[in-house]
């Protein structure tokens, strides 16, 4: 009998999207100064980010700590090779991304019924047409802006329990029939196992093929990075991720938030995997995100221990 290494199946370089400027700072209460964020941005290039969610365009009463995503992203959009995006919650917000020329822009689409309606007080399905008119705007306008539909509460939902897996393959059919540029799967809540994301993820490239591009997990019980090394198996190689872990749920204090970038950086260099990424210097941004934030709870374990002594520098840049 031949046996086969796991390891043949992995990609040899992943892209580790920032979503702390967004995922992680709507869910904590402090304030985070513009200047810090452009900061923030400007560090995370400097460490070899290069696709950073910046914001998020919702009316500023509802999200304070994301009133200027607008000046953010401006300020994104001259570091040059720097794929900036936003998250929009509905056409009114994709019309400021298309005005602001974003990138990209993702769009949040419940597979969980009563997420859909607590979060964006509309139906799976009325989001899907919502979704229809946002690609329709964007081509009536000529803009080159990417979509990209981030189906959360994938693998389940504190409000409605269990998530039917067809229910997401059929969601994300649908997002593809409105002409969207890729989709991703997210696991809000930390419902998620290895063995759950290696089913779904199958099921959903059945459907999606390559134009399934991300996953994006939550620390909430622990399973992030195994959850992330059960997708990197089927091939993905793009995964989101929070500077210092942030982006608990807001229902659940002190829970983890989403997979620490530090992190997941540390096992994909341990692994061989190249991400582009130095180290050091995402630590030194941890350092300043974790001050900017002081008083909010903040995750990530490879910050406290550092690197062990066999860690294999080169193999970041392999
Ligand atoms: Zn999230």
């Amino acid at each position: 009998m031949q046996t086969r290494s796991f390891t043949e199946t992995l990609p040899r370089r992943v892209v580790v999207r920032e979503v702390g400027l967004r995922d992680g700072l709507q869910s904590v209460a402090t304030l985070v100064p513009t200047a810090a964020k452009l900061e923030w941005i400007r560090a995370a290039y400097e460490a070899g980010q290069r696709e950073i969610e910046v914001g998020s365009f919702v009316p500023a009463r509802l999200l304070p700590q994301l009133a200027d995503t607008a000046e953010v992203l401006a300020f994104a959009q001259t570091l040059p090779g720097l794929r900036a995006s936003v998250l929009v919650p509905n056409l009114k917000g994709a019309e400021r991304a298309l005005e602001a020329k974003a990138e990209m822009m993702l769009l949040p689409l419940s597979a969980s019924h009563a997420h859909s309606l607590a979060n964006l007080r509309k139906a799976p399905d009325d989001v899907v047409a919502e979704i229809g008119r946002i690609r329709a705007e964007r081509d009536a306008r000529g803009a080159r802006t990417q979509i990209e539909v981030g189906i959360s509460t994938a693998f389940g939902c504190t409000l409605q329990g269990r998530v039917e897996p067809e229910e997401v393959v059929r969601l994300v059919q649908a997002v593809l029939d409105t002409g969207v540029d890729a989709v991703s799967l997210a696991d809000t809540v930390g419902y998620a196992d290895p063995a759950m994301v290696s089913r779904l993820f199958e099921r959903v490239l059945r459907v999606a093929g390559d134009k399934l591009v991300c996953g994006h997990f939550h620390d909430t019980r622990g399973l992030g990075l195994a959850n992330v090394f059960a997708a990197l198996q089927l091939g993905i190689a793009r995964f989101d991720a929070c500077t210092a872990g942030i982006g608990g749920c807001p229902h659940a204090p002190g829970a983890s938030g989403n997979v620490a970038t530090e992190d997941l950086t540390y096992m994909l260099h341990s692994m061989g995997i190249a991400t582009g990424l130095d180290f050091e210097k995402l630590l030194a941004l941890r350092a300043r995100v974790a001050q900017w934030l002081a008083g909010e709870p903040t995750h990530g374990t490879i910050w406290k221990t550092g690197l062990p002594k066999t860690f294999a520098k080169e193999a970041a840049h392999a």
